[in-house]
């Protein structure tokens, strides 16, 4: 049995003020499609240097308005890479639409730009191109966007960020979600997120166009504006109801918490890359591959994933993971690829076909990693894993 409290690999950090501003809007007039709902999207709109954001229900949800606004259709393909929660490649199927999958990177774990270029070359030659990519900045770290926006340019796909791991970190010094190399970027609010809303999510984008399929998507594709109509509006009452649409809403409740935790994201980012540092300096010397950083890249450090030297270590990969969850030590796998999910599976996928994300499940643990995260919490998870490896 652990003699310390069990550290979990992350959770929430809500603290009196979070409280407070959501107990003032359960004592408002508004408890959903309020004014907290636009004051929310406006101050992540803002923190990121978006033109325009709409905070939605979940990730999830964001990810499906976005395939369902750049017109994803049976047909259609869209491409994402393996390492990523399912909901990146969902949300084609949830469009009827096709998906396939680009292996990853070995130092980076985001989709390899090599692999890419070549897919597309061979995707070209077949008249097979995807119509969307959804590029994941996994644990935090940003993908090559500018490089990923030129083959864009090249080759007519659209690009989606699933940045749901990327609240606060920066590419090329500039926030991620300023889509400034993407039609979409999208974020997360769950509570092991960077900032939490209980549930949550957010769309970003630059194109007026879609901020407007946006808004209505996530209302039954519902419109109040008259430009939108056919024909003119009976009265006042009058609503047109123009595609079809979802209930994606959030609430201003949820909305009331994330406003209130955007005042500390800074705080939250400034001591998750304190903690990355730390693990960074205790584990070196480890029989272990610690996370590579890409020059243009500045990760918000979602994750902090080790990959163990298999090789070097008398123990198996899930013996190490048993070990460290037995000793209270709250490790997670991010992720099993999603192609060798059963679901997948039987959409024709197979193990081997995506090696490199294949090799990084097989090695890979994700230690605590939290703003909450205190030196001694970590030093303990880090005196556990020396004592498992050596
Ligand atoms: C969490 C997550 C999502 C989905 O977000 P929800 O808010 O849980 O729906 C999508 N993609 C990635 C990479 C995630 O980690």
């Amino acid at each position: 049995m652990p003699s310390h409290k069990p550290i979990p690999y992350a959770t929430q950090w809500i603290d009196e003020n979070d409280i407070e501003a959501v107990v003032k809007i359960l004592r408002s007039d508004w408890l959903t499609q309020g004014p907290t709902v636009e004051k929310f999207e406006k101050r992540v709109a803002d923190y990121c240097g978006a033109k325009h954001a709409v905070a939605v229900c979940n990730g999830t949800a964001a990810l499906h308005l976005a395939c369902l606004a750049l017109d994803l259709k049976p047909g259609d393909t869209l491409w994402t890479s393996p390492n990523t929660f399912v909901a990146s490649a969902n949300c084609a199927l949830y469009c009827g639409a096709n998906v396939n999958f680009v292996d990853i990177d070995p130092r980076t774990y985001n989709l390899s730009l090599k692999k890419l270029r070549q897919k597309l070359e061979v995707a070209a030659r077949r008249k097979k191109l995807p119509k969307i990519v959804i590029p994941v900045h996994f644990a935090g770290q940003s993908c090559e966007m500018a490089e990923i926006f030129k083959l864009s340019k090249r080759y007519g796909f659209r690009v989606v960020e699933d940045a749901a791991h990327a609240v606060g970190a920066r590419y090329r010094n500039r926030p991620v979600g300023d889509c400034r190399f993407s039609d979409v970027a999208i974020f997360s609010f769950h509570p092991v997120k960077i900032i939490t809303t209980g549930e949550g999510g957010m769309l970003l984008t630059n194109r007026r166009d879609l901020y407007e399929k946006f808004l209505r998507l996530r209302t039954h594709g519902i419109t109040r504006e008259p430009r939108f109509m056919r024909g003119e509006p009976h009265g006042p009452w009058y609503y047109q109801q123009v595609e079809l649409g979802f209930n994606y809403r959030i609430t201003d409740i949820h909305c009331a918490l994330g406003l209130s935790q955007m005042k500390r994201l800074e705080k939250f980012i400034h001591r998750r890359r304190q903690l990355a540092r730390r693990y960074d300096k205790l584990l070196a010397g480890l029989p272990l591959t610690l996370p590579w950083q890409h020059p243009g890249a500045e990760s918000s450090w979602h994750l902090y994933v080790v990959r163990l030297q298999l090789d070097k270590i008398q123990k198996s990969h899930l013996q190490v993971f048993e070990e460290l969850r037995a000793a209270g030590i709250g490790v997670n796998l991010h992720y099993i690829p999603v192609h060798t999910q059963p679901y997948y599976r039987q959409l024709g996928f197979r193990p081997g076909q995506f090696p490199e994300a294949e090799k990084f499940y097989t090695e890979a643990i994700s230690l605590p990693m939290f703003a909450k995260l205190t030196n001694a919490e970590q030093d303990c998870g880090v005196k556990v894993l020396r004592e498992i490896l050596v």
